[in-house]
């Protein structure tokens, strides 16, 4: 039998799932990996949690060493070796070993590229900084961790999820933490709303938090690092970490003529296939198509998509026309701030009226179990979905518990091709300490089919318009304490029905309240006795603190 020769580049997410996946169908090719660094296949997801110390054993991080990828795989693992040149041609690569500095050619019948994205660092005066460190691999992570036992100040830059975890667990060592991000909210991707979550439990732990802002240029002193601001704003810091978003590796594929996306990407077909048929990729490094936009590209750095992608180019090698295609990609991300979660899977709103899209969308506050149950924390689920079709596109979740749970069910919904009709009546695994009868997936289905049925009319935005009756149907002590920021009639619900009269019949009503569900009920209420009705969607909850029990609603 003719031996395979494969040549993997990058030995850590999609290389080294290609290469385990390669070796499980063909004992007898003969797979090379070579990684530029000194680790293969380390959890580069975990890093941040070793810094804070929530993971105490750095060898737990490194999942694999060559040597156990050759006695469990017979993998001819190279590292601290990087590959310099392709030759498609002759079908080579050069490779180089970076501690002797001798290069050499290996052959390959099939080349598998996984040589990831690196963090991004643009030309800011001042960049060049030994301070001014950002997260990859786990040498970084040793420079960081020496760094924060010395100093007491740290700045973060870019709040996505990276910036996010590292706040928090350099928040865990001791340092004090600024945050600077440059759009107005944390973690870009999610709606603005479903951020604000993250960015109270932020302020409540003594992080600052600067939005909107970004840094002009850094200063070195010989004791601080010098960040300014384009606002004028200067943050002194012993250390930086920045994390302001990765730009693909991929100077070797385009030296190699592959080609590239507008970003630099490398795009490959559904079964990761290069524009050269004997060349792979896969992981941060290539396009792929958009699960929600019908298989328009996209890129989505992250690790399960790096991971079966590599898997995908191996059964494509090995397994010829029974491998199945990569589907492409949803976008499902989800990050803990302290005691908060908060995940984004699909389209944003921002992101579909960006893109010119027709969506509707509901908001809804619940629980993540049953409320009579000790422990129960507020839940919110924001869900898009196309107007004519009821197709989901997209859905966000933030809380502090159940929030995988919520966003996991709604991400395999979107693949699934489900509407939001089918929300309704997902029978989803229940008792006290789990869910609810109706749990929040369950009601933000209903509340979406009763905007598609006329039921209820929505906004998320307070009208200025003075002729809108505004009526705030929170007990008055709430609306006392957490007045709406614009002039309301306080009617309490319970006692709405008794001051319809209170109310002018020919001039429009918004109804609100703190979460969204009495404002509905009001609306009902005023619809069936001929009031023209919007109900504030979602509720106030972005402007009262997100912590207050849902409870005070409903009294
Ligand atoms: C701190 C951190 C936390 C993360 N947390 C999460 C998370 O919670 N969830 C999630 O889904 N994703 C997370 N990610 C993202 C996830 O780790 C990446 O999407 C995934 O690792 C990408 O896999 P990859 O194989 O494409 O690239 P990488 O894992 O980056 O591996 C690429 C490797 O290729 C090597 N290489 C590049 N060029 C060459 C060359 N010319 N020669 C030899 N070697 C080369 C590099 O040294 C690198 O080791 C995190 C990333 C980081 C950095």
């Amino acid at each position: 039998m003719q031996t395979t020769k494969i040549l993997v580049i990058g030995g850590v997410a999609a290389g080294a799932s290609f290469a385990a996946r390669a070796r499980r169908l063909c004992e007898n090719a003969e797979i090379t990996i070579i990684e530029r660094g000194p680790d293969v296949s380390f959890a580069n997801c975990g890093l941040p949690y070793f810094v804070g110390g929530e993971i105490s054993s750095r060898e737990a991080l490194a999942v694999q060493t060559p040597a156990t990828l050759k006695s469990m795989l017979k993998l001819d693992v190279r590292t601290r070796c990087e590959a310099i040149q392709i030759e498609r041609a002759t079908q080579q690569v050069q490779i180089r070993d970076l501690d002797s500095g001798e290069s050499e050619w290996l052959s390959y019948d099939k080349l598998m590229l996984a040589p990831g994205a690196s963090p991004l660092r643009p030309a800011i005066p001042g960049i060049s900084d030994k301070r001014i460190l950002s997260l990859r691999s786990l040498q970084d992570m040793d420079r960081i961790v020496a760094a924060s036992e010395t100093g007491m100040r740290a700045v973060v830059v870019g709040a996505g999820f990276i910036g996010l975890e590292m706040s928090e667990q350099l928040q865990r060592k001791g340092l004090s933490v600024h945050l600077v991000e440059l759009q107005q909210q944390v973690f870009p991707q999610l709606d603005a709303s479903m951020a604000a979550l993250l960015e109270s439990e932020l302020t409540r732990n003594h992080i600052s938090l600067t939005l909107g802002d970004a840094i002009a240029h850094f200063e070195s002193d010989p004791n601080i690092v010098r960040c300014h601001l384009h606002s004028g704003k200067v943050i002194d810091a012993d250390m930086v970490i920045l994390s302001i978003g990765v730009v693909p590796d991929t100077s070797l594929a385009a030296e190699a003529e592959l080609q590239l996306g507008p970003r630099g990407h490398i795009i490959v077909d559904e079964f990761q296939r290069t524009s050269d048929p004997n060349i792979y990729a896969a992981g941060d490094a290539v396009e792929t198509a958009d699960r929600v936009a019908g298989g328009d590209k996209t890129v989505v750095p992250m690790g399960g998509p790096a991971s079966r992608q590599g898997r995908v180019a191996a059964d494509h090698i090995f397994l010829g026309d029974k491998a199945r295609p990569y589907p492409g990609s949803l976008g499902t991300a989800i990050v803990r701030v302290f005691e908060t979660v908060a995940g984004i899977t699909g389209w944003s709103e921002k992101r579909l009226q960006a893109a010119g899209h027709d969506y509707r969308t509901v908001t809804i506050n619940d629980h993540q179990h049953a409320t009579y149950y000790p422990g129960a924390k507020p839940l919110t689920v924001k869900i898009l979905w196309a107007p004519e079709s009821g197709l989901l596109l997209g859905a966000q979740v933030s809380g502090f518990d159940g929030v995988d749970k919520r966003l996991d069910v709604l991400a395999t919904a979107i693949l699934g091709g489900m509407t939001v009709e089918d929300l309704c009546h997902l029978e989803l695994a229940y008792a006290p300490p789990f869910g609810a009868a109706r749990d929040a997936i369950n009601l933000a289905g209903f509340a979406a089919c009763n905007c598609h049925d006329g039921l209820v009319r929505t906004t998320t935005l307070l009208p200025t318009d003075p002729q809108v009756q505004i009526v705030d149907v929170r007990p008055k002590p709430l609306a006392e304490a957490f007045p709406a920021p614009v002039p309301v009639i306080n009617i309490p619900f319970p006692t709405l029905r008794d001051n319809l009269n209170k109310l002018d019949r020919n001039r429009p009503v918004l109804t609100l309240c703190a979460f969204g569900k009495m404002s509905y009920f009001a609306a009902r209420v005023l619809m069936q006795n001929g009031f023209d009705v919007v109900s504030f969607g979602g509720g106030l909850k972005a402007n009262v603190d997100p912590r207050s029990p849902a409870k005070m609603t409903t009294s």
